[in-house]
């Protein structure tokens, strides 16, 4: 497996693959892989004849006062991960590889974008569909892998590729947890043990909303209502939002009457967590 840090490298390969009849899965990654990752990457190599890996901290996906800086970065580790599941290639750019200095091109979208974790970054989605765009582009796969943890960005780019005519499949993984439940996130490693426990109460929380509309109660509210007071049964934990909100256009739901994806964002101590459940 081979890690490449640039464009004019990387075209050639690729190029090369399609002059063999090859298909080629992508899984965009911010790196610091773990088993979530993973298993997109081991969905990509079943069904494709090579597998390209992007491992690239997305700086114009941050906004001004988030984590860039200290986002957690391993690309050795990564390197061993993406062996290990079966990955060809890992695409490894540095931001100036990426982006021009006079950069001024964007690809932006709205509705989907504005509501869930577009309320407290507003340019997050053009940061994630400009640069999802580059990728398209610079690796041209016939298929990405996106988790449905981040089920907001999952809706976007499908849309994205709807609306933009991306001939490329766009394939959605399940969430994968630790055993007590937590979503993995590579921003889990800002958590002290104390706050890794708190962190439980997403899920534990979303659990509780699902079980109310297995019950049969269809009052979105209602259930919003009961997460916000299970969350705020946590000491360190507090609710940026809850929202229940149509799966494929994110327009919020009053009355459940169909599929609904159920989704929020906890501050834990000072990390900022997601999850949903459909
Ligand atoms: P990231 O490196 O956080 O940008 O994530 C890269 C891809 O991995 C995205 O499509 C995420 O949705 C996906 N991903 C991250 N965590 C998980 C998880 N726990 N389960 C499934 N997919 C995940």
């Amino acid at each position: 497996m081979r890690i490449i840090k640039t464009i004019e490298e990387l075209r050639p390969i690729v190029k090369g693959w399609r002059k063999e009849g090859l298909s080629v899965g992508l899984v965009p990654t911010m790196g610091y892989l773990h088993e979530g990752h993973k298993s997109l990457i081991v969905k990509a190599v079943s069904e494709n004849n090579r597998v390209v890996v992007s491992d690239f901290v997305n700086p114009t996906q941050f906004g001004v006062n988030e984590d860039l800086a200290s986002y957690p970065r391993d690309i050795e580790r990564d390197a061993a991960v993406c062996e290990a599941a079966g990955a060809d290639l890992i695409f490894h750019p540095e931001p100036e590889e990426m982006y021009f200095t006079d950069n001024c091109t964007f690809v932006d979208m709205d509705k989907l974008t504005k509501g869930l974790c577009g309320k407290t970054r507003p340019t997050h989605f053009r940061g994630v569909c400009s640069v999802v765009t580059k990728l398209f582009h610079i690796v041209t796969p016939d298929r990405a892998y996106f988790g449905q943890k981040d089920a907001q960005q999952l809706a976007v780019i499908r849309r994205m590729v709807r609306d933009l005519n991306f001939d490329i499949e766009i394939v959605g993984c399940p969430i994968v947890r630790e055993a007590d439940g937590l979503a993995m996130s590579s921003r889990n490693t800002y958590l002290n043990e104390e706050e890794r426990q708190a962190a439980l109460v997403l899920h534990k929380s979303l659990l509780l909303g699902k079980e109310m509309i297995v019950q049969g109660e269809q009052d979105a509210g209602e259930i919003k209502a009961a997460i916000v007071r299970s969350i705020e049964t946590e000491p360190l934990a507090r609710a940026d939002y809850v929202e229940i909100v149509d799966p494929d256009s994110l327009e919020t739901i009053d009355i459940i009457e169909g599929r609904a994806l159920i989704a929020l964002a906890v501050y834990v101590g000072k990390t900022r967590l997601i999850d949903n459940i459909l």
